[in-house]
């Protein structure tokens, strides 16, 4: 397969939300399916990140979810699982427009032509391109913290998290102040003892989640990019809102966090001599943006992140990242698919208007 080359204008890369969205508004605008653009994507089946998520996260837990463009998702069931909802509705949503996702394919490397082209290798053969649209999301860079000392018992990503059904009458710590950690202690609370902790005390945003709160957030992040610096979360600078999960949460009583152990030890975990015997840790602790399959490009700063000016990475007009920083929610995704594609069609002219 390595040695097919196909040629085409646009490769977005990644079929999640933000990929799907992008496709959508390149098609909408007149590139052509699989001729003009294709979208390669390294999962067999359509649903991005959603089709991996654990099965005890239902539609009523979903933090809010925001619909593709130009396709209402249908009141769902909200004791549907997510895993099954979403990737269903991606999965008509690329037939109805019948968008050019070609899957299973992994990118693994995108460098730079001498005719100022992109070449984008993947395990399924290669692409030459005008212009990139990365939409790779975070779900395959799952973050964990280092910490000292090694623990015998079990440990696990929030990636990796399944449900509570495992840890029933366990002693269950859950690291991490953020949406998914309030997930995990709202099912696990149920069954388990848990012990919550977080490096920094949580804040907790009771208000409404108004317009100007949220665009405030998006600001916060998006200053971060703008200067290339790693990005953050929205929840991150959002505060944690008073969610299903959250309320859940609360009236289980497990919300009573505790400042960030300094080591793990053989049974558990430690704080300066205190020792907790505990028989598994969930390490609900985030995720990076996956771009390493862009490294060979150089785009990323010293601050360790790469710059974006909108959607278009500061240092290379032809690559676009979207759900990436401030884009990186349903609602964001969808957004930076379509300013993506408005300014590749600045960049490489108007398809309606060339001529065959
Ligand atoms: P994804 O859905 O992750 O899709 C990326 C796609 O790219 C995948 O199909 C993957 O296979 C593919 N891919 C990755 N690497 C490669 C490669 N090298 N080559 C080819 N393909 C590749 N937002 C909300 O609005 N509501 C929520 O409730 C919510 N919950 C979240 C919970 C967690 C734990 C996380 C991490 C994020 C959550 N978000 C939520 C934010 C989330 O980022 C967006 O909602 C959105 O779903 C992300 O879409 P995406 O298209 O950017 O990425």
């Amino acid at each position: 397969a390595e040695s097919t080359v196909h040629e085409v204008d646009v490769v977005v890369i990644g079929a999640g939300q933000a990929g799907l969205s992008a496709a959508y508004h390149l098609r909408r605008r007149g590139f052509e399916p699989y001729r003009g653009f294709v979208v390669l994507d390294a999962d067999s089946a359509p649903g991005g990140a959603w089709a991996h998520r654990s099965p005890s996260l239902r539609m009523a837990t979903v933090h809010g979810f925001h619909d593709l463009p130009d396709a209402e998702l249908p009141e769902p069931d909200p004791d549907a699982p997510a895993r099954e909802v979403v990737p269903g509705y991606f999965a008509a949503y690329e037939a109805r427009h019948a968008l050019p996702v070609v899957r299973p394919v992994r990118v693994r490397a995108v460098t730079s032509l001498p005719d100022g082209r992109l070449r984008i290798a993947s395990d399924a053969g290669t692409w030459v391109a005008r212009a990139l649209i990365n939409a790779t999301g975070t779900w395959t860079r799952p973050f964990l913290p280092h910490y000292p000392g090694h623990f015998a018992g079990r440990q696990l990503h929030y990636a990796d998290y399944r449900g509570p059904e495992s840890f029933a009458g366990q002693r269950v710590v859950v690291v991490g102040g953020g949406a998914s950690a309030i997930q995990v202690l709202s099912e696990l609370g149920a069954v388990a003892e848990t012990v919550w902790v977080t490096r920094s005390e949580p804040v907790v945003h009771e208000g409404p989640f108004t317009p100007e709160f949220g665009r405030a957030a998006v600001a916060r992040v998006e200053e971060r990019v703008r200067l290339g610096l790693p990005v953050r979360s929205v929840v991150s600078v959002t505060g944690l809102g008073p969610s299903v999960a959250y309320r859940r949460a609360q009236a289980l009583g497990v919300l009573q966090r505790r400042p960030m152990f300094d080591r793990l030890t053989e049974h558990g975990v430690a704080w300066d001599d205190r020792e907790l015997p505990v028989d598994a840790i969930v390490w609900a602790t985030g995720f990076r943006a996956e771009t390493t399959h862009l490294a060979p490009l150089g785009l990323r700063e010293a601050g360790g992140g790469i710059r974006v000016e909108g959607t278009r990475a500061a240092a290379d007009p032809r690559i676009h990242l979207v759900g990436y920083g401030p884009s990186a929610s349903t609602i964001g995704a969808n957004r930076a698919g379509r300013a993506a594609v408005n300014e590749i069609v600045k960049l490489l002219g108007d398809p309606a208007e060339r001529t065959v």
